[in-house]
């Protein structure tokens, strides 16, 4: 059986009738740029969030930068960011010209880790950016209270967690802004890139706007320097045909993880997701650690069964980050070489799960562990 990582055809199937009606409605509207389809969709996900406003932006990573320059965050501030995580979250912050401070994370739940964040904050640091990662939101409780003591702005990377919940609040509320992917392999994603912010604060809402666009609020009339950082109508209309489905699908991948929690359990030398007792998980990667973890992918491959490494790098270690000096960070370096990313996207059924967790007790069977 060929299982491979993710299909991402096959996993939106069920929403193909409802993509191709809006496809057909933005193709012959005539308006393809910040119009109706944009409105209604950051309207109907702000709602789902459940936060006052939602931006279109053009993808996770210009929405995050575009909220470290809304608030004027650059040259001479400090912003902790994970060190494990993707490459983007540390992009953000050097675009905007501030300086990224890595903090290591708690290795249960692979976010960063509220007390080494506290023991990372300094008169310059102006933001802290917590990654969802995984789909597993942060222990935002700790991190909330040390941003009021310190003063300082709470953004979300929320690119991995449509739909997730810390103490039943849906990411998207659990700081001051947070930023949101729809790259098409995301929980929620669309036809192509994508991205949108969600706040409570209608100033920060407004400036957003302005920064997307030109900084222009009235066509030819530039208030500020901005960027060209739109949502397109397609992909708004896209978006806003798939959104009713994410919950079904979220759950969907709850069913898949409960298999592999459950199939996979009680193997000596392979380390299971946790999940915090106050967290709603949307799994958008399952992921398991091994010290065998190459050998173990081999084998998975050899069987017909994708996997892939949710990072392979971490952050310090890529060469675009080679000129620095940062300081070590041996957590991000051994989860980097011990995690693995199994299959769990809509594209799966029960059965192939199965598959997946037969073919790894297998494994660790062979090698008598
Ligand atoms: C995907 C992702 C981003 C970037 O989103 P793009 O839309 O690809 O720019 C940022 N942060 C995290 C954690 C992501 O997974």
């Amino acid at each position: 059986m060929n299982i491979p990582f993710y299909d991402l055809g096959a996993a939106q199937r069920t929403a193909f009738a409802d993509i191709q009606v809006a496809l057909q409605r933005v193709a012959t509207s005539g308006w393809y740029i910040l119009g109706p389809e944009l409105e209604n969709f950051e309207r109907e996900f702000a709602n789902y969030c459940g936060s006052a406003h939602c931006v279109g932006v053009s993808n996770g990573l210009d929405a995050l930068h575009l909220i470290l320059r809304a608030y004027g965050i650059g040259n001479g501030d400090e912003v902790i960011v994970p060190s494990n995580t993707y490459i983007a979250t540390w992009l953000a912050v050097t675009q905007a010209g501030a300086t990224p401070v890595p903090v290591e994370p708690d290795e249960a739940t692979h976010c960063i880790d509220p007390a080494r964040t506290e023991a990372a904050v300094t008169s310059r640091t102006k933001a802290i950016i917590a990654v969802h990662l995984y789909g597993h939101t942060v222990d935002m409780a700790p991190i909330r209270n040390l941003v009021e003591r310190y003063s300082i702005r709470l953004i979300e990377d929320a690119a991995q967690a449509h739909g997730a919940r810390y103490r039943n609040q849906p990411a998207g509320t659990l700081g001051d802004a947070a930023a949101f992917s729809f790259f098409p392999t995301k929980n929620l994603g669309a036809l192509g890139d994508a991205g949108g912010i969600t706040t409570n604060d209608p100033a920060l809402a407004e400036e957003l706007r302005l920064l997307r666009n030109y900084g222009s609020r009235r066509k030819y009339y530039n208030d500020k320097q901005g960027y060209n950082a739109r949502l397109d109508e397609i992909q708004a209309a896209v978006l806003s045909a798939k959104l009713p489905h994410l919950d079904r699908w979220n759950e969907e991948r709850q069913t898949f993880a409960d298999i592999y929690l459950e199939h996979l359990a009680g193997i000596d030398s392979l380390i299971l997701p946790k999940i915090a007792p106050d967290v709603k998980h949307v799994w958008h990667q399952f992921v398991v650690r091994s010290a065998h973890r190459d050998d173990l992918q081999r084998a998975l491959a050899d069987a017909g069964i994708g996997t892939m490494i949710h990072y392979p790098v971490p952050p310090h270690r890529s060469r675009a980050y080679s000129g620095a000096d940062w300081p070590a960070l041996p957590l991000a370096d051994k989860l980097a070489s011990e995690i693995l990313s199994l299959p769990i996207g809509n594209d799966q059924t029960p059965e192939t799960i199965r598959v997946v967790a037969d073919a790894i007790k297998g494994y660790f069977g062979r090698r008598g562990r």
